[in-house]
């Protein structure tokens, strides 16, 4: 039996169903919610519709943009013979923070996983091996920057095998990358030695 009013329940509900909010936080979070002035819970929610309606993903790396390609694809700063793969937008963020890499980057929104039911149609797999193989492609190294875990090495292991044919190089980041750790905790040093110590797969 509920213990709020529906409405309420139902923000709980939502908060609670967001990725490391637990039932009391979801509570918190509603209560503070609904003590918010009228334009501030407006502004909330809009932010929320507007986020959903503008960001898209860049039709040359996927990774999440308001344009139809991102500001690093267009950059004419960026080399664009270097592509470095990584499961989640937010490890481009991580990458970008170490300052060593001036390439461009692949999205692949997810990674390999059997035991999720995720498979390479699942991730931006085949969008990659487009830009590989497109007449006008420049790439010649892909770096392979999925997390040191079972499911970014598999990830890893399975693009470089599809990569085989074209004429690339294919790295993976190297030393300092813990097995079972995640780019996106690594300090910008460990990255930026990754990087630069990367290895032919
Ligand atoms: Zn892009």
């Amino acid at each position: 039996m509920a213990f709020f009013p529906a409405s309420l329940e139902n923000l709980i509900d939502k908060f609670a169903s967001l990725p490391g909010i637990g039932r009391k936080s979801a509570q918190r979070l509603a209560f503070h919610v609904l003590a918010l002035p009228d334009g501030e819970a407006e502004d909330f929610a809009n932010a929320i519709l507007e986020a959903k309606s503008h960001v898209k993903c860049c039709s040359v790396c996927q990774n999440l943009t308001e344009t139809d390609i991102c500001p690093i694809c267009s950059s004419d700063r960026r080399d664009r013979s270097t592509v470095c793969v990584v499961s989640e937008p937010r490890d481009v963020l991580s990458i970008e923070r170490s300052h060593e890499y001036k390439g461009s980057y692949h999205v692949l929104h997810g990674v390999l996983s059997p035991i999720s039911h995720v498979g390479p149609d699942d991730i931006r797999i085949n969008e990659l091996v487009k830009r590989v193989a497109a007449e006008d492609s420049e790439i010649s190294e892909i770096i392979m920057a999925t997390n040191p875990d079972t499911e970014g090495e598999a990830t890893a292991m399975y693009i470089s095998r599809l990569l085989k044919p074209f004429d690339i190089k294919v790295t993976r980041l190297a030393s300092g990358l813990p097995m079972g750790s995640d780019i996106e905790y690594t300090d910008d040093l460990t990255l930026a030695n990754a990087l630069k110590g990367r290895v032919q797969i």
